[in-house]
């Protein structure tokens, strides 16, 4: 017969799969000898088995906790049919995975009209009697009746007004006696029942209330906010009652064993007398500080100074702990691993390792790799946000960090703001590559369309700018320069405030405060080197992003996008020249032109990573993006390039495509065109030479052809590439290394990957396009539905954030699997945002490839994810 209750002595703390985490710390907690209230723990199975069989709750399960609660009775020598010697209870849930928010408590179980005044006659105390009876009425209400607690509360709120009484203790016993009348009515009319006075029937209607609560509509939502699988179940605590309410000596609390938001190795923590659990949360009185349980409690303050010790170092961990006073004795009733600031986090881990409690490995899985994002950019202060008006909260958080501005609509505008010394955020529906000038200047980007790898975010990123994307509740006017939101209006100027770390947006400027790097943050990552076997690059061009990633000891450039190069205005109108040519003659005079700023350009990143091993991809976006689509513009620019606007408009009409990123872009543009691939390889080169010449810096770089679908393809580029680069070197006289490689990033590539080893020196799987190309979602259009998809469960996570293991994963794993035959050591990457994703590095690392790379403030964020991967696998 299957064990469906375990008293607390029978469990321990590898149990909380069965227990719950509550449970199985209680029972460990016990097991220490610590002086926890005495009980047991129905199972999470029991739950799962309840819920899977229509409710049923069985007669063997029934028996089982009717043969505890009597073993309890007789351990307590207190009995819940017993008026004159009771024994009341709590009920409380408790899962495997602590769901704040999501616990249902029933305190004082057992009282009835009947016992509560011997309860009452016992303890000499009828206000203590009767305000437990409120309490239990209300959460018995609450949670196993379905009774809004507001019900109960805003009469107690009119009550303690009408008779002029601040606090709830105040109340004094008739005061509470005639709530409880008014509680109990509130039965009668709401749930058309009275309440059970039985306290065998309230026992397993509790029971069963909190089993059905795993299938609440809240916890639904929690659960798959956090990715908590739905078929866990909650197990159910049932433990003596101690009442921390019972007078001047007694009380509750809740401590750190350390400082949740710095670290600091102090208890930390809040008590108030004279109360019952809910509280202290519940902020009707403030609590004090626990460091003056100290004068108030001495006693009582050393012991669980040493409990609290006890407990760390037995669970290596700092402790999150609840506690309670009952007539100066000393009660513990909950400990778990606290929750703590990304600071705090850093410092706690890095401190137990120093004081020998755990290991570097163990420091590491600790830490959750996202949380580095706190700790290298500004952050809200936690106050100011409480009070801050919010506009929205369905925006993708697509580059971490908080930052406040002025609202700007299109990019001159957020230059001429800036040039006037204003901060600004610019607001688009979408960003283009044409606002580069304004993302630049701007302290953060919020857009209305777009997903996670959409420009604005991959731009974003890239610069380490907070950003907010695809906020589909901002309904934008770009051209009237307002934003309509759900509760309100903003027009340009107006201030706003960007969470681009959880995709929140608020009115108004919020103040923030820096969190740096420090020393903890230094040891953490130098460990998480060690620990990684997958290399991380950057995804980096500029020299600010170069050095940024080199700061975080980024190993090499996994990614150069050459044509973010082409948008400053003196290259943009030679490309434009390039593109709008109607003949050989002038294309090649402007690829001249340009060819001497890629040779610039290229020195300046080979100097900057200073030999490092460096990816630089050749021209990939279609080449209408060069070209603006606006006629008032278009007319400035044939005035500007002195051509006659009706060509102009002509051939930009020609460049237009109906699905631009299923068009005339990657590789295809230099089959097309191959002198633009030439030029850019002829610039990787040379720059390569005259580096070496002048410098003695010894580069050799990778040069990597986007968007290969099909071996002809690569092999014809290759070729012409290679004889050009054979034509340079022989008449230079200098010798240089470099591979040529390929990206991998449409579905077909994937499944001729070993045709493609053949040619290629190297891949880099381009997860954005492959995860577009593979599922057939636009990249730039998909947000708007997505969140829906993941709603309604289609998916379990947005597949441009982390990997769709059995689709794009699969193609990868085909890929991977077919190279390595060709050529087993081959160096494969993956420069997709994907590359910065815990999830999936684990994945990448799995499968063996060589490095992942991402924007160059992921880069530690990949490192601890690597590092975590390498441990766990080497486990
Ligand atoms: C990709 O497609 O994953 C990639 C890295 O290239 P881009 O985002 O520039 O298309
Ligand atoms: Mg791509």
């Amino acid at each position: 017969m299957t064990k469906n209750v375990y008293c607390f002595s029978e469990g321990n703390s590898e149990m909380k799969g069965l227990l719950g985490g509550k449970g199985a710390n209680l029972a460990e907690m016990t097991r220490l000898g610590l002086p926890v209230p005495d009980g047991f723990t129905i199972t999470t199975e029991a739950c799962m088995s309840y819920l899977n069989n229509n409710r049923d709750f069985t007669v063997e399960l029934q028996e089982e906790i009717q043969k505890n609660i009597k073993d309890l009775e007789h351990r307590s020598g207190k009995y819940l049919s017993d008026p004159q010697n009771m024994m009341l209870l709590s009920v409380r849930s408790g899962s495997k995975f602590s769901m704040p928010g999501m616990m249902d408590t029933v305190l004082n179980l057992g009282l009835n009209d009947e016992n509560v005044v011997y309860l009452a006659e016992v303890t000499q105390d009828e206000s203590f009697a009767y305000d437990c009876y409120r309490r239990l009425l209300q959460m018995f209400g609450d949670v196993v009746y379905g009774i809004d607690s507001s019900h109960f509360e805003n009469f107690l709120e009119f009550y303690k007004r009408k008779n002029r009484v601040k606090l709830d203790s105040e109340l004094t016993a008739s005061q509470l006696k005639e709530i409880v009348h008014e509680y109990k009515r509130i039965y009668l009319e709401i749930k058309k029942q009275a309440f059970p006075q039985n306290p065998q029937e309230q026992l397993l209607a509790a029971v069963e209330a909190v089993f059905s609560s795993w299938n609440n509509e809240r916890a639904n939502i929690y659960r798959k906010l956090h990715h908590i699988a739905d078929d866990l179940g909650t197990a159910v605590n049932i433990q003596l009652m101690v009442f921390g309410n019972s007078g001047e000596n007694s009380g509750t609390g809740v401590a750190f064993t350390r400082n949740p938001s710095t670290g600091e190795n102090k208890l930390f923590g809040e008590y108030l007398i004279n109360a019952q659990g809910e509280d202290v949360v519940a902020g009707i009185r403030t609590p004090s500080p626990i460091s003056e349980l100290k004068t108030s409690m001495p006693e009582i303050y050393d012991q669980f100074f040493e409990m609290s010790e006890i407990l760390e170092k037995h669970y290596r961990d700092m402790q999150d702990i609840e506690f309670t006073i009952e007539n100066k004795k000393l009660y513990l009733l909950q400990t778990r691993n606290g929750k703590r600031t990304a600071h705090a986090a850093f410092k706690i881990a890095v401190d137990l390792v120093s004081e020998g409690l755990n290991t570097k490995e163990e420091a590491i899985l600790s830490l959750d790799p996202h949380s580095v994002n706190q700790l290298l950019h500004p952050v809200f202060v936690a106050e100011g946000l409480k009070k801050a008006e919010l506009i929205s909260t369905v925006g993708l958080p697509a580059s971490p960090g908080s930052a406040t501005g002025r609202i700007c609509f299109d990019a001159a505008s957020a230059k001429e703001w800036t040039d006037r010394g204003e901060k600004v955020v610019l607001v688009r529906q979408e960003t283009s590559p044409e606002d580069i000038g304004g993302m630049i200047v701007s302290e953060a980007i919020v857009t209305s369309r777009g997903g996670m790898t959409s420009h604005a975010a991959v731009v974003a990123r890239g610069m380490g700018t907070c950003c907010v994307a695809g906020c589909s509740e901002l309904d934008i006017d770009e051209f009237l320069k307002i934003i309509k939101y759900p509760k309100g209006t903003l027009n340009e100027g107006d201030v706003i405030s960007v969470d681009g770390t959880s995709g929140d947006l608020y009115v108004g400027e919020v103040a923030l405060e820096l969190s740096e790097k420090n020393a903890d943050f230094e040891t953490i990552m130098s460990w998480a080197k060690e620990f990684s076997r997958l290399d991380v690059r950057m995804n980096a061009e500029t020299k600010a992003d170069i050095k940024t990633g080199m700061a975080f000891n980024a190993s090499g450039i996994g990614l150069v996008r050459t044509e973010h190069m082409f948008f400053a205005p003196e290259r943009l109108i030679e490309m434009r020249r390039f593109i709008l040519a109607d003949n050989q003659e002038i294309r090649n005079k402007s690829l001249q032109t340009i060819l001497a700023y890629q040779i610039e350009d290229f020195k300046t990143i080979f100097e900057t990573i200073a030999g490092q091993s460096t990816v630089i991809r050749l021209l990939d976006p279609p080449l209408h993006e060069f070209v603006p689509s606006k006629e008032s513009e278009l007319k400035k620019i044939a005035q500007e390039m002195n051509v006659d606007f009706m060509y102009l408009k002509q051939r930009v009409n020609e460049l237009h495509e109906i699905n631009p990123m299923l068009g005339h872009r990657g590789c295809r543009l230099a089959v097309t065109y191959p002198e633009l691939y030439i030029m850019q390889a002829e610039a990787i080169i040379r720059s390569v030479i005259s580096l070496k010449q002048e410098k003695n810096v010894d580069v050799a770089p990778e040069i990597m052809i986007p968007l290969v679908g099909m071996d002809g393809e690569l092999s014809l580029l290759k070729e012409k590439i290679e004889e050009h680069i054979k034509h340079i070197i022989e008449t230079e006289k200098c010798d240089v290394s470099f591979t040529i490689g390929t990206m991998i990033e449409l579905p077909r590539a994937c499944l001729i990957a070993d045709d493609l080893a053949k040619e290629a020196d190297f891949f880099s799987f381009g997860t954005n396009d492959l995860t577009q190309m593979t599922f057939g979602f636009s990249r730039d259009d998909a947000a708007k539905y997505i969140n829906q998809y993941l709603a309604e469960g289609i998916l379990p996570v947005d597949p441009f954030q982390t990997i769709d293991v059995s689709g794009v994963g699969e193609l990868i794993k085909i890929a991977v699997e077919k190279t390595r035959q060709v050529k087993p050591s081959m160096k494969i990457g993956v420069c997709g945002e994907l590359g910065g994703d815990p999830h999936s590095i684990e994945f990448f690392d799995q499968l063996g490839l060589d490095y992942v790379s991402c924007s160059p403030y992921r880069v530690p964020v990949a490192y601890l994810a690597a590092a975590q991967s390498g441990i766990r696998m080497k486990k």
